[in-house]
């Protein structure tokens, strides 16, 4: 496994298992630089969404950058506010108009809106027929959403984007979605920040000569899924990308499983009907 190592996706595409981040990473200057440092690294794969409103810095630094387009894996997603069928396909073209792209690799719902999310889902399958998202998924979907999802779509989802941590050490989300051909993408790997002090991951991280960061992304990897880190800082955002060198041990990733607390840094879906 290294940098360039990819998932295949259930629609045969090939998704990169390490991908930046971009959430609160302010539009402009900044946001160039971290996904330009970001591909100089080695990094293939950028997760955006048209909240984190940066999607047209993101596709400025891809264009810079020389690296063909089609080495290089986008997502982003649909908002709250965008949901319905009309509203969808005119929010994915807005996307696609702000990244410079004529395609997204892949496009998400980014969080199941009761009631329109069908309707939705019927829009992104129109999206994905018509080539302007080479694959589609959804995010902040558990297993209810995606038991809704699976008895009516055409388009089996290629990814479910989710909170993903030994601290939201969610198992039976990622068994489910496992069986099902879709693939887990682990978000706020590193809790934002808010669980790297924990005493367990600093002494897995000095037995290896790593970082509590590296050493979350890494169990991420290790649990075969697709992991999202975030990093603005240029030297924080290659030791995220440093996690081939080392290999946690069996008995380390029961250890790390087993600091499950239900943490949720963000937002919790579980009971959005
Ligand atoms: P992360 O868990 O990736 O943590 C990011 C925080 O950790 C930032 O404050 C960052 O600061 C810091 N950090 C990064 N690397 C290191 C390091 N090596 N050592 C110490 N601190 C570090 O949080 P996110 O919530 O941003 O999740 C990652 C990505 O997942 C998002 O950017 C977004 O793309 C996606 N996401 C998707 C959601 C969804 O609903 N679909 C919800 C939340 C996130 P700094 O930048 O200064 O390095």
């Amino acid at each position: 496994m290294d940098i360039g190592s990819t998932a295949t996706l259930n629609n045969g595409i090939e998704m990169p298992l390490l991908g930046l981040g971009v959430y609160l990473t302010p539009d402009g200057k900044i946001c160039r630089q971290a996904v330009t440092e970001a591909l100089d690294f080695g990094y293939r794969h950028v997760d955006t969404a048209r909240i984190y409103e940066n999607e047209k810095s993101v596709g400025k630094a891809i264009h810079e950058s020389e690296i063909p387009r089609e080495e290089i894996f986008v997502t982003t997603k649909l908002w709250n506010s965008d949901h319905g069928y009309d509203r969808t396909i005119a929010a994915c073209k807005e996307s696609l108009d702000r990244l410079g792209m004529d395609y997204v690799d892949c496009y998400l719902i980014h969080w199941p809106v009761e009631e329109l999310r069908s309707e939705s889902w019927r829009a992104m399958e129109t999206l994905h027929e018509e080539g302007l998202c080479r694959s589609i998924g959804v995010s902040n979907y558990m297993i209810h959403h995606l038991e809704e999802l699976m008895g009516e779509c055409n388009v089996v989802p290629a990814a479910n984007q989710v909170e993903f941590s030994p601290f939201l050490f969610q198992e039976r989300l990622l068994a489910f979605c496992r069986s099902q051909g879709i693939m887990l993408q682990a978000y706020s790997p590193l809790t934002k920040g808010q669980r790297l002090d924990d005493p367990l991951l600093a002494t897995i991280a000095d037995r290896h000569g790593v970082t509590a960061a590296q050493v979350l992304i890494r169990w991420a990897l290790q649990h075969d899924v697709v992991v999202l880190p975030k990093s603005q800082d240029p030297q924080r955002i290659r030791e995220n990308g440093s996690i081939y060198g080392f290999e946690l041990t069996e008995e380390e990733m029961q250890q790390l499983n087993g600091l499950d607390e239900g943490l949720r840094t963000s937002w919790d879906p579980t009971h959005q009907p």
